[in-house]
């Protein structure tokens, strides 16, 4: 008679023992892979628009437990489908600022969103609060969010899917969104977090509410610059990177960011307007901005020019299409010695490295 209950609390002792090597060996680990890298609103050779995907989790399951999206440019819905992900498997969306070529995809995931998978939880999407401008027009999240899908509204569709289907938001993908927003200060502040995951932001310059991110997690730390410039919009200047997206990037493992190519500089006869080439950071400045950091990896994307084109919309490559090599060779005249990533679509970076 007491031999059952002493099975028992050995099988629980056991247990006890065997629970944390059982996760012990399910290392946390983190993708970062790119799921756009045209730069500005142009298109060029497919390319999707810009954004990155951060995918963390362990062996077990990928590295796919939590999926956080910065930024969703067009064609963002057809770069997942090549990595196996639907929609619905995004845990949240942040967005560094309102351009258009940062938030084409939105409309297209959250479309889709609703008319496959709402039953999922609401999406949190992350971004600014809003923003009046210098020049006095007001930038607003909150307003693309809660106005995402009124053509598709005012077209009829959502009534008509609705009317095939019950289980249908009668709002329209909209209902489906979790708006958080936040003030961005000068100084890192958390903005949403998940488990052990935590993602910062920073404020940063480009247009008005622009913002940079930070996630940290047990596998690694990346930083999402975005389209973030210097405070001081044009030389002299120290460097074209951002004073804050370099602060938020002390001691990460990872900087995604913009870049653009010194060949496209005003005084090389790009045509390109001053402010606009001033407003992005430069290849080189961002290789010496990690190399200050000691960033493990530099990945470039948002490429102004993109690789191939002889031209950025309406301006000329002057000199001729630019190559891969010619933007790593930029980026080694800072003397960064990290692992330097072109940005392709769906090009990957793993934290830890198999
Ligand atoms: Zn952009």
């Amino acid at each position: 008679m007491n031999r059952i209950p002493i099975v028992i609390a050995v099988a629980l002792v056991m247990g006890a023992w065997l629970a944390p090597t059982t996760v012990a060996s399910a290392a946390p680990c983190l993708m970062v892979t790119l799921t756009g890298t045209q730069g500005g609103p142009g298109a060029f050779n497919g390319l999707a628009g810009p954004g990155t995907l951060l995918s963390y989790g362990d062996d077990s399951n990928g590295c796919g437990a939590l999926n956080l999206q910065f930024d969703a440019g067009r064609g963002t819905t057809m770069r997942l489908s090549q990595l196996g992900m639907t929609v619905g498997q995004l845990d949240a969306i942040f967005f560094t600022h309102l351009h258009s070529d940062h938030t084409d995809g939105f409309a297209d995931i959250m479309q889709l969103r609703w008319h496959f998978e709402s039953a999922r939880p609401k999406l949190d999407v992350v971004c600014s609060a809003d923003t009046v401008s210098a020049e006095g027009f007001t930038i607003s999240c909150r307003k693309l969010t809660l106005h995402i899908a009124d053509a598709f509204i005012q077209s009829g569709e959502i009534a008509q899917r609705v009317s095939e289907d019950k289980a249908r938001p009668a709002g329209g993908p909209a209902e489906l969104i979790n708006t958080i927003t936040f003030e961005p200060k000068d100084e890192p502040e958390v903005v949403w977090s998940s488990g052990d995951v935590k993602v910062s932001a920073i404020r940063s310059t480009h247009i008005a509410g622009h913002a940079s991110y930070r996630v940290d997690t047990p596998a690694g730390s990346v930083v999402i610059g975005g389209d973030a410039g210097n405070d001081a919009i044009a030389p002299p200047r120290a460097s074209s990177t951002s004073n804050e997206v370099e602060r938020l990037a002390k001691g990460a493992d990872v900087i995604v960011h913009s870049t653009i190519h010194p060949a496209m500089a005003p005084e090389k006869g790009s045509g390109m307007p001053p402010r606009i080439f001033y407003r992005q950071s430069s290849a080189p400045d961002l290789g010496a901005m990690a190399k200050r950091v000691g960033a493990k990896y530099l990945m470039l994307t948002h490429l102004i020019p993109p690789p191939g084109a002889t031209h950025q919309g309406p301006w000329r490559v002057p000199g001729g299409r630019l190559t891969e090599a010619d933007y790593r060779k930029a980026v080694l005249e800072s003397g960064f010695t990290g692992n330097v990533v072109v940005g392709a679509d769906l090009a990957s970076v793993r934290l830890p490295p198999k």
